[in-house]
């Protein structure tokens, strides 16, 4: 039995399940199933992975029941993506509203997150409207809305 904590390329290649080209060009772009590449070491010509660097590697990755909960995982991680991208594209704490109610008067509607960005379930109150010179109509129909879909839900 090999106790050597290194493995070779083969073996590190079988370790993490993919095809020993994938892992060989992994070296060169430096993503491995779209996630920053394990770190490696070179001896010479010769390239080797170290065990506990492998399986630390994988732990990033999330144990799923079944395709649907990974893809709900998918979704999730990508609503979080977007809220905070919004979240730091135009939250001011010293401004009207919180972060919220702002990424939502958002008047950037050419933005290709501008659908997705996140709403509030709650009524904006009508000074934080007027700070941003919007009418009350508009985004409390689509507020009260998109409560009512919850709900019915
Ligand atoms: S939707 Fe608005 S807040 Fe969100 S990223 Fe686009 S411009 Fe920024």
């Amino acid at each position: 039995m090999n106790q050597s904590p290194y493995m070779n390329c083969k073996d590190a290649a079988n370790y993490l399940c993919c095809a020993e080209y994938t892992l060989r060009l992994s070296r060169s772009t430096g993503i491995l199933f779209t996630k920053k590449g394990p770190k490696f070491r070179k001896l010479g010509r010769k390239v080797v992975y170290d065990h506990q660097i492998l399986q630390e590697w994988l732990e990033q990755f999330e144990h799923v029941a079944n395709t649907v909960c990974a893809l709900q995982t998918k979704v999730m991680s990508l609503r979080k993506a977007i809220n905070h991208h919004c979240l730091n594209c135009v939250y001011d704490k010293l401004a009207s509203g919180t972060w919220l109610q702002q990424v939502f008067l958002c008047s950037v509607k050419s933005c290709a997150l501008y659908d997705a960005r996140p709403k509030p379930t709650r009524p904006i109150p009508e000074s934080v409207l007027s700070c941003y010179g919007v009418s009350l109509a508009e985004p409390q129909a689509l507020i009260t809305s998109l409560i009512g879909a919850d709900d019915n839900e």
